[in-house]
This record gives C-alpha cells, sequence and structure tokens, in this order.
C-alpha cells in the first residue's frame, strides 16, 4: 500500500526529455476551496463532495482540544464518525511513517484524510495521504504559509531542520478554511502569510520574465498565474495593514476575508504554477542559523529574502516600497528583525547566503547569482530595510511580540 517511487511532477509539465524547445504553460491547483466563519461546523457537508464517509482526521493535541468538538460534532451531525490520529508535531519522516502505519492497523477502509492545523500538520497530512492511496482534505487554522493549497510538502529532520520536499499526482481535494478560527489565531501568524503572500508576487514575476524561467511544477507559467500573483500581492498591500486589526479584535471582516484568500489560494497558486525564486532561496538560507530558525516563522524570513531578492535584482524603488509596508505591518526589514548580526553572526551567514546563492531556486534569475552579489544584496536590503524601520518606526514589529 505504501508508495515507493518518488512523484515529480517536473519531467511531465517541463517535456525535458522530449528535446522541446519550450516547455508548456502549466498550471495546478487544488479541486476544490471553501472559505468563510464557522465552516468547521459544515465539513461534513463538504466531504459529499470529495466523496468521502470514511474519513480520518490528523490533528495535533492542541488542535484536538480546541476544536475537536467542533469538528467532529459537526462530522457527526452528517452522520459521519471519524477516526481520530495524533499529529506527533513534526512533519518528518518517522512521523509520516509512524502516522501511516497507525491508520493502517485500524484495517478501516479510510476515503480521505483531514488534516487540521498549521503548516507541517498540513505538510505531514498530505504525505500520510498519499501513502495511504486517498485524498486530503486540509483545513488551516492559521494563515502563516501558502502550504494548504499546494500538491507538496516539505519535510523536516526529528530536529526541524528541512529534509527536503515530496511532490503528489493529486492536489488536495478539498481545502476549506474557515476564517474564524483564523481571526482568532494570533495577529504574527497571519502576518507571516503576508510576507509569503508578497513573495510570490515578485518571485512568479522573475520566473515569466525569464524565458528560462518555471514554475514550480516544471512548466512555463501561465498568464493566469501571473494574474493571481499580482492580485496576491495588491490584496495584501490594500487590505493587510486592516485585516491585522481585525485580526487584533479576534472579528471577521471583508479586509481579514481577502487577506486569507491571498495568503492562502492566492499565495498558493501563484507559487506552486508562478514559480519560486530568490526570496525562497535566501529564506532557506536563514534557516542555517538556529537563532533564526528557532524564534521565527516561514514568511518573516521570506519577508527579508524578499527584500534582498529586490535588492538583488537591482529594483530599488519597490524595495523601498515594500520595506515600508513590511514595517508599518510588523514583517522583519533588516537582520536584527530576524535576531542576526553582521559581524557577530558574519562568516555563518556569509556561508547560508553562498549555499542560497546555489540552490536550483536561483536558476530562475536571468543573470548570475553569486555568493558575492546575494551576500551584497543581503547588506543592501538590510541597510534600506533599516531606513525603512526608522522612518516608519518597529511598533508593529513590537507589538505582535507583546
Ligand atoms: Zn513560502
Amino acid at each position: 500500500m505504501t508508495r515507493t517511487v518518488d512523484f515529480s511532477p517536473k519531467p511531465i509539465f517541463s517535456l525535458e526529455d522530449t528535446g522541446r524547445q519550450m516547455p508548456p504553460v502549466g498550471l495546478i491547483s487544488p479541486a476544490r476551496y471553501v472559505q468563510g466563519p464557522d465552516l468547521l461546523d459544515h465539513l461534513g457537508r463538504f466531504l459529499s463532495i470529495v466523496p468521502s464517509t470514511r474519513p480520518a482526521v490528523y490533528i495535533s493535541p492542541g488542535g484536538l482540544r480546541r476544536h475537536g468538538d467542533q469538528l467532529l460534532d459537526g462530522l457527526r451531525a452528517m452522520q459521519i464518525e471519524a477516526v481520530v490520529e495524533i499529529f506527533e508535531g513534526e512533519c518528518s519522516f518517522s512521523e509520516i511513517e509512524r502516522a501511516t502505519a497507525s491508520l493502517q492497523a485500524q484495517n478501516i477502509p479510510f476515503d480521505s484524510l483531514i488534516a487540521v492545523g498549521g503548516g507541517k500538520c498540513l505538510d505531514a497530512g498530505k504525505c500520510v495521504a498519499d501513502r495511504l492511496e486517498i485524498p486530503v482534505v486540509i483545513c488551516p487554522t492559521i494563515a502563516s504559509t501558502d502550504a494548504p493549497c499546494s500538491a507538496l510538502s516539505v519535510v523536516y529532520s526529528d530536529e526541524g531542520i528541512v529534509q527536503g520536499g515530496e511532490s503528489f499526482p493529486d492536489s488536495p481535494a478539498l481545502v476549506l478554511v474557515d476564517s474564524q478560527l483564523i481571526a482568532a489565531a494570533p495577529v504574527r501568524y497571519l502576518v507571516a502569510g503576508m510576507g509569503d503572500a508578497l513573495a510570490t508576487r515578485y518571485e512568479a514575476r522573475t520566473c515569466y520574465r525569464n524565458p528560462a524561467g518555471r514554475a514550480v511544477i516544471g512548466s512555463r507559467p501561465t498568464i493566469a498565474a501571473q494574474a493571481i500573483a499580482k492580485l496576491c500581492a495588491q490584496t495584501v498591500f490594500d487590505d493587510g495593514i486592516a485585516a491585522a486589526e481585525a485580526n487584533y479584535r479576534g472579528e471577521v471582516d471583508p479586509a481579514l476575508e481577502r487577506v486569507i484568500e491571498a495568503n492562502t489560494l492566492l499565495s498558493g497558486i501563484g507559487f506552486e504554477s508562478g514559480g519560486v525564486t530568490a526570496a525562497h532561496a535566501v529564506a532557506m538560507g536563514f534557516t542555517r542559523l538556529p537563532v533564526a530558525r528557532e524564534n521565527y516563522l516561514h514568511g518573516e524570513m521570506v519577508a527579508l529574502g524578499l527584500l534582498t531578492q529586490l535588492a538583488l535584482e537591482q529594483s530599488t524603488d519597490e524595495c523601498v516600497q515594500v520595506a515600508r509596508f513590511c514595517a508599518e505591518i510588523g514583517l522583519p526589514t533588516h537582520l536584527a528583525q530576524l535576531s542576526l548580526d553582521t559581524a557577530a553572526d558574519g562568516p555563518a551567514l556569509k556561508a547560508a547566503m553562498a549555499a542560497s546563492a546555489e540552490t536550483p531556486l536561483m536558476d530562475n534569475v536571468p543573470f548570475d547569482v553569486t555568493p558575492e552579489n546575494t551576500w551584497a544584496a543581503l547588506l543592501q536590503a538590510d541597510e534600506i530595510g533599516r531606513a525603512a524601520t526608522a522612518a516608519v518606526g518597529d511598533q508593529a514589529y513590537r507589538r505582535m511580540r507583546a
């Protein structure tokens, strides 16, 4: 039952072995997406279109405590009894194998896996569902990344260090976002998601403009993915501040709904079908430094990665504009806001940027990316970010961490 062959969409979508000059354009997305307040109450109704009547629910102990009654009562209202499998905290191969074996041992013909939680639980859930060869249903409880809609997972070591990714032939069968859960979650998650969402637009643009640029799936990006990525960042710029305020009040309002959609759906399609490049390559570099990895969220590191990308691309005006927005919303704009320091962390940070320069993600940049120009771009971004924070203030950054 366990899948043994690693799946990659790249050779399929790129047609690279056929000798074609240019891959076709292509786009993938979740099969269904639904978002609104208190939707978790109605999960059973939406399962009918998967279709699923024998689901397993994959959720952390804290998630079960907070959302278990609402979720399981909602399913029971549709005569669905779900089996609960606890997510033990890390999206690692050992956790994925454990949960898969545990569910297989029950000898129940599950017809979907419902993953409920944050990015790591959702990513682990996609891996477990793939091994069980059943559809995955994704219910994010925070809007901190664009992981929910994609057909790939980032897998970590048991110590929390990125080990690699897994891609799946199927995108999630259903993504159900209960916006009331997002409104009740800490604001820092929503804001981190905005960092990830902003980067989507600039990374997709670079991949689109560069004839050698590729979407994550291996195709050339569609103009649909371009439009989605552009709308994604525009929504965050227009509604981000109001959405964060609604989140502080714990209330769903139209601005918050739009930003949740930008962080989750638009950024999800935008990155997977639009392409990923320097901002994420630099963010991956930051994860090599324990102080950054252990204290900051993915989207927070991506925000400074984005400023570095814009400096690398010599888009100085945009770098200044994005840095000002990041300061206003509370995203890190400079190294000290990731607890990093060029003096104290110099050699480690330089080595991290050298590793970033070498990742395949940089192949989407239309010029030579080197350890030297990446390092210079980081220093320039840091300077622009410090100036932006000096002008705007760091109240938003401090308020979220108070
Ligand atoms: Zn990301």
